[in-house]
């Protein structure tokens, strides 16, 4: 089930939303960055890591969200990392993201959920270059690779998911602009994008994830309808009126 995207980088796909956890080998052992969703998944997860045989040395989560906020006791007691900003906010999103775990999701152990700890400035165990940014949610980071020519993107860059402005804070439109325009300077280094929900992107694929993520937010600002085939999905509806509205309002 775990596929091998790069050296030593494994992606594993959920049923929930095409969700990537992916697992980064480092120089003492694996970090998961992500896991999810459901319990079942990730209990086959824990017997692919005991089949490659490496430990677990560390978690990371690329943003708050409770479908990024997942743990398995199999998985061990280590540090699981997230941005200081993060960190510092996922006590007071705790009871909220549990219970969108259990609405949402089976068999997840509700009492791991989100037990992150500040990254350390130097990245600790985390190999690689953080790109953080403050589109999407609070201190989202993606990890460049570039040795590896791979980047994890987050929340960001799907082929399925539209953008989805935060709806809590302001100024998300800008905000959108500046992550894609770290990110385009990250992808410069890489041939392999992994999204936090959707395909794993190769090559000129990864232009055009971040072309059609600019379009999108680039109609926004406009005030155009965005002419975007992620758009062809009925259960997007929602999302995107919510993000015309928030653009909308921050340009009023
Ligand atoms: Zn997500």
């Amino acid at each position: 089930m775990l596929n091998e995207v790069a050296d030593g980088i494994w992606v594993r796909q959920s049923e929930w939303v095409w969700s990537n956890t992916t697992v980064v080998r480092g120089d003492d052992g694996l970090i998961l960055v992500d896991p999810g969703i459901h319990g079942s998944e990730l209990d086959e997860l824990a017997d692919d890591l005991d089949r490659l045989g490496i430990p677990v040395v560390a978690g990371f989560s690329t943003h708050l969200h409770w479908d990024h906020l997942l743990w398995h006791a199999r998985f061990g007691d280590v540090p699981r990392y997230a941005m200081p900003a993060s960190a510092a906010a996922a006590p007071a999103v705790l009871e909220r993201g549990q219970q969108m775990a259990a609405e949402s999701a089976s068999g997840v152990p509700l009492e791991l959920i989100g037990l992150v700890t500040p990254l350390p400035a130097d990245g600790g165990p985390v190999p690689g270059e953080i790109v953080e940014h403050e589109a999407h949610a609070l201190g989202h980071a993606a990890v460049l690779l570039a040795d590896r020519g791979l980047l994890i993107a987050g929340d960001m860059l799907s082929d399925v998911l539209i953008p989805m402005l935060d709806p809590r804070r302001p100024g998300q439109v800008e905000a959108y602009e500046t992550a894609l325009d770290r990110l385009d300077a990250a992808a410069g280094h890489v041939d392999v994008l992994v999204p936090g929900h959707g395909a794993v992107a190769r090559g000129p694929e990864v232009a055009a994830r971040l072309a059609a993520d600019r379009a999108y937010i680039g109609a926004l600002r406009r005030g155009e309808e965005p002419v975007d085939a992620r758009l062809g999905q009925e259960w997007l509806a929602g999302p995107h009126r919510s993000n015309v509205e928030l653009a909308r309002q921050s340009a009023g």
